[in-house]
């Protein structure tokens, strides 16, 4: 599903955020990815769905060698991978429905196609009331199962997720986790950037720690490791 060989990524003022990472993720496994801030753990997720180029070695992702894709090719590739952030970035002009649907809509999908489809991931998502809401009528929480929709609208193959619960309490955080799991169970990979000890220590999942812009630590069925 996901594979990286000797990656490297040197940003153009000379910061070498990932150093040699190799790595491989199979499908519909979910990985946390922890370590410290500056570690390179956004870099790494950025070259996933190739926000950011490696400045050397391969990654292959659903069977695409990202380095070598061509521009147009993006957009297909993009397609099959969901993002989340931690900062949710919704349209705030658009109701909810129309931020889930838009993302169908660049893909130019048929008119009653992205009625349904989006129905059904509000539904989902426990949203579907919300429809014709606006972002900010809505709390963090529901924000962030908006934009859960959205990342999952087109079905993926990947799901990433950076720092999906880092503005979210812990009960909040909790229900995106539930979600997440669900997500997951339908057959998506999920691989998710955290600080939140609880979560990945409570449960138990892959954990790949970077550090330094490599990969200091492995572990199936892992732990946080860190004291933050
Ligand atoms: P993390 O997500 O673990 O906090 P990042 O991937 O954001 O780490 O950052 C890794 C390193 O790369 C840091 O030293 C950071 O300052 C640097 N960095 C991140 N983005 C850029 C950029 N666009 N240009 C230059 N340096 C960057």
């Amino acid at each position: 599903m996901i594979e990286m060989h000797d990656v490297w990524k040197t940003y153009p003022d000379g910061t070498n955020a990932i150093r040699g990472i190799n790595l491989k993720v199979d499908s519909n496994e979910f990985v946390y990815v922890v370590g410290p801030s500056g570690a390179g753990k956004s870099t790494f997720m950025k070259m996933i769905y190739r926000e950011e180029k490696p400045t050397k070695g391969t990654i292959f992702v659903n069977g695409f060698n990202l380095g070598k894709l061509k521009a147009r090719k993006i957009p297909y590739v993009r397609r099959n991978i969901g993002v989340i952030f931690q900062d949710f970035r919704l349209l705030p002009k658009l109701t909810v429905a129309e931020n889930v649907a838009f993302a169908l809509e660049v893909i130019e999908a048929p008119k009653r196609l992205i009625k349904r489809r989006t129905l059904e991931v509000l539904e989902l998502v426990r949203l579907r009331e919300k429809a014709d809401s606006f972002p900010n009528q809505l709390s963090g929480g529901e924000q962030q199962r908006v934009a859960i929709a959205r990342a999952i609208v087109n079905n993926p193959a990947v799901i990433i997720a950076d720092e999906p619960t880092g503005n979210l309490d812990p009960d909040t955080s909790w229900e995106i986790m539930k979600l997440l799991d669900e997500i997951n169970y339908r057959g998506s990979t999920i691989i998710m950037a955290t600080h939140n000890k609880e979560i990945v220590n409570t449960r138990r999942r892959r954990v790949i720690a970077i550090e330094k812009g490599q990969i200091a630590r492995d572990q199936q069925r892992g732990e946080y490791g860190y004291e933050d």
